[in-house]
């Protein structure tokens, strides 16, 4: 699961340097789900890798006691983790 997250991350990136193709429909069918806009927005921050995770708070400079996640305290708490890896997260997202 995370070497997809990671993939999709890659090729995010790849239409910068003048590539096409998968990004552009992850972000096309993004836009055109039935969903909330608060529930695309959240799939655009974390497609983009920018929701406000701990261990991204640490790098800015926040003061927090620890980068670890809160639902496992196993693991330190970044996008890949919470939506991916997380064991609790996991158990969530398996109810749905
Ligand atoms: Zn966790």
């Amino acid at each position: 699961m995370c070497f997809q997250f990671d993939m999709l991350i890659i090729s995010y990136k790849e239409p910068l340097k003048g590539g096409g193709g998968v990004e552009n429909n992850v972000f096309e069918t993004l836009w055109k789900t039935r969903v909330t806009l608060k529930a695309q927005v959240l799939g655009w921050r974390l497609l983009l890798d920018k929701l406000p995770t701990k261990a991204k708070l640490i790098v800015k400079g926040i003061p927090l006691q620890h980068s670890l996640c809160e639902f496992c305290i196993e693991c330190e708490e970044t996008t890949k983790h919470l939506f991916f890896s997380c064991s609790i997260s996991q158990k969530v997202w398996n109810m749905c």
